[in-house]
């Protein structure tokens, strides 16, 4: 297969390849971007479905852990209310004869306590219709010099006598309870369990004077007081301390830290079931819509049942945690169609990109066909013109030989008349005659040098060049040219044919000098890396530089060289046979003027493997017919 065989194969062997790969990416390009696309999105929704889910998980735990939280705190509230209450009844309990002074004492402190809702504590005594002044009479005596008693229609009044006011606001000194059933059941509950009391939610009758906007549902603590023992009515009811708690002041103080503004809070009295009461409503922003997330439990408070209720606020999801599912949601959804964008446009260029290849492909294959059918028209042509000039060539000689055959017969004939214009002109006839042998000659091996195949033998190039010296020097008798030559090497080539390269340059360098002087020659060869090369160096008229290429074309003569025989065809019949063994030929200037012919040849392989380098010393064969 030929190297252009070859190459032609590659192309097409790519060429289908684009082909292929080009119909593979049209068609997979969309699929792979929408397969992209479905992927990405399903990929986005597991992921924002899973962080939804974990999200809704923590929402639960942080519900879970806020009515904890807020049930802990209430209930640790209210026990501290309860348990204080406790102690200062205990303590009023100790008292022999009880004075506003005393209760102040005892009191002072509750203020610096931090008891977040708590109104008042008032001590209550009990007193029927009959012993109204009695009482008032008694308490004044005691210190309580502002005291008016404001009973009402019970059986039992049931008289603040003593307060201690912890909101700055006025006090329910002198008010009789039995007004309201709430404080009187919480304190009949206590006189009855002998324990703190919570009453049923109601608005603090005290607080029934404000405006409505300020009022309250509140309860009331109730503690019993018994005479303490080693007094005179020693363990004796003497009535009750009442710690008034405004509920949503309580809740809100309290749950402040705990609900950090999250989380509505509602306290509900569920102690008898169907007369539910509202304590406290605690609203700390928009309430969720989520029902899921609502929370309730039930605590217990001072012989009472409370119902606590929790619901995240709009600022409980303000994190902006609940939404983060429907960010990703809405990223991944974005970087899918991103990406599956990315991914056609990639694919559909580089599918552009492999049609331009496969037009190109197809092109230069058209072009590779051309190129081959013109070479192969080419070389049919060359043949045909080859075998041609040769027929013409071989079918010329033999007239030309005829024509001198005659001509010799008519100067013999007429040797005996000396007829100088007859012998002139047959002179000429013949000399004509020659020059177109001698241009039949070159047409004949012009045409033979580029083709058939080379008898390959070794040539001493020392031999050969003397030979050719000999043959065109030995019969000159003036002008006989100087010709030197170094110690030549031994050649692989056609021997023929190389006798013909040489002969022509030799030739040349002897016939192209100034009329009247004799040719100086010099021939020598050195060898440069693969090739041998052997240069005909002369002194003679010399190429001009812009001709020193178009000598080597088919009859094409320099200037300067009119007034020289010739026929063009010689540095033609070099060159072809130079480039059909391998080498090339060129034309320089000489040093010191002439023309240098350099051609190459390759080295020939060395079978005793010695180095095949120039022998030193001059040509012996030259040296010998000097
Ligand atoms: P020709 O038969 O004319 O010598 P060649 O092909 O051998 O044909 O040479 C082509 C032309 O190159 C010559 O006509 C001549 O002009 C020029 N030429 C060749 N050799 C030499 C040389 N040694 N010195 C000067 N000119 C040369």
């Amino acid at each position: 297969m030929s190297r252009l065989d070859r190459d032609t194969a590659g192309v097409v062997r790519s060429a289908a390849r684009s082909r292929i790969l080009g119909r593979l990416g049209g068609t997979g390009g969309v699929a792979l971007a929408c397969a992209m696309l479905a992927v990405g999105l399903i990929l986005t929704v597991v992921a924002a479905g899973a962080l939804a889910d974990a999200q809704r998980r923590e929402a639960d735990e942080r519900m879970d852990r806020h009515l904890e939280v807020v049930r802990t705190v209430l209930a640790g509230e209210t026990y501290r209310r309860v348990e204080l209450l406790g102690h200062l009844s205990a303590a009023v309990g100790t008292q022999t004869n009880l004075t506003a002074q005393d209760f102040e004492a005892l009191t002072f402190r509750l203020s610096y306590r931090g008891l977040a809702g708590v109104s008042e504590v008032g001590f209550v005594v009990s007193a029927d219709d009959a012993h109204v002044q009695a009482v008032q009479r008694a308490w004044r005596g005691r210190g309580v010099s502002d005291l008016t008693v404001r009973p009402v229609r019970a059986d039992e009044h049931r008289f603040v006598v003593l307060t201690r006011s912890l909101d700055g606001l006025s006090t329910a000194l002198g008010l009789d309870l039995a007004a309201a059933s709430e404080p009187t059941g919480a304190m009949d509950t206590a006189r009855r369990t002998g324990q703190v009391a919570a009453s049923q939610a109601y608005v603090l009758l005290r607080d029934r004077m404000l405006p409505t906007s300020r009022q309250q549902i509140s309860f009331i603590l109730a503690a019993p007081v018994y005479a303490a023992g080693g007094t005179a009515d020693a363990g004796l009811l003497r009535g009750w301390l009442l710690m008034g708690v405004r509920g949503s002041d309580f809740i809100n103080n309290t749950l402040q830290p705990a609900s950090q503004g999250v989380l509505n809070v509602t306290l509900t009295d569920v102690s008898v079931p169907g007369q539910e009461r509202r304590i406290a409503d605690v609203h700390a922003g928009a309430p969720l819509a989520d029902a899921r997330l609502h929370r309730e439990t039930t605590l217990d408070a001072a012989g009472r049942r409370w119902k606590l209720e929790i619901q995240p606020t709009d600022r409980f999801a303000s994190t902006g945690d609940d939404r983060l599912h429907l960010v990703v949601l809405g990223c991944g959804a974005l970087a899918s169609l991103l990406l599956a964008g990315l991914v056609l446009v990639l694919v559909t260029s580089r599918d552009r990109a492999l049609a331009r290849v496969e037009q190109a492909t197809a092109a230069l294959q058209a072009d590779i066909e051309q190129r081959q059918e013109v070479e192969i028209r080419l070389r049919e042509r060359e043949r045909e013109l080859e075998g041609f000039a040769a027929v013409a060539a071989h079918d010329l000689k033999s007239p030309l030989t005829v024509i001198m055959g005659y001509c010799e017969l008519v100067e013999d004939r007429l040797a005996d008349r000396s007829d100088q214009q007859v012998n002139t002109w047959l002179s000429r006839v013949r000399t004509g005659t020659r020059r177109m042998q001698h241009l039949i000659d070159d047409l004949l091996n012009y045409a033979a040098a580029g083709n058939g195949s080379l008898e390959l033998a070794e040539v001493d190039l020392n031999k050969l060049v003397g030979d050719i010296v000999t043959e065109r020097t030995s019969h000159l008798e003036h002008d006989r040219p100087h010709i030197e030559s170094g110690r030549l090497p031994v050649v692989v080539a056609d021997p023929d044919r190389l006798r013909q390269v040489l002969d022509n340059l030799i030739g040349n360098a002897i016939k192209y000098v100034r009329h009247g002087t004799a040719a100086q020659i010099d021939i020598n060869a050195e060898q440069d890396g693969p090739m041998w090369r052997i240069s005909v160096a002369d002194h003679g008229i010399g190429i001009s530089p812009d001709q020193r290429d178009a000598v080597f074309g088919a009859f094409n003569r320099a200037r300067g060289s009119e007034g020289y025989p010739g026929t063009g065809l010689g540095l033609a019949i070099c060159r072809r046979i130079v480039n059909h063994h391998g080498g090339e030929i060129r034309a320089e200037d000489n040093t010191g003027g002439g023309s240098r012919f350099v051609f190459t040849l390759p080295v020939a392989p060395d079978p005793a493997g010695q180095d095949p380098a120039v022998p030193g010393g001059e040509n012996p064969a030259l040296s010998a017919s000097k």
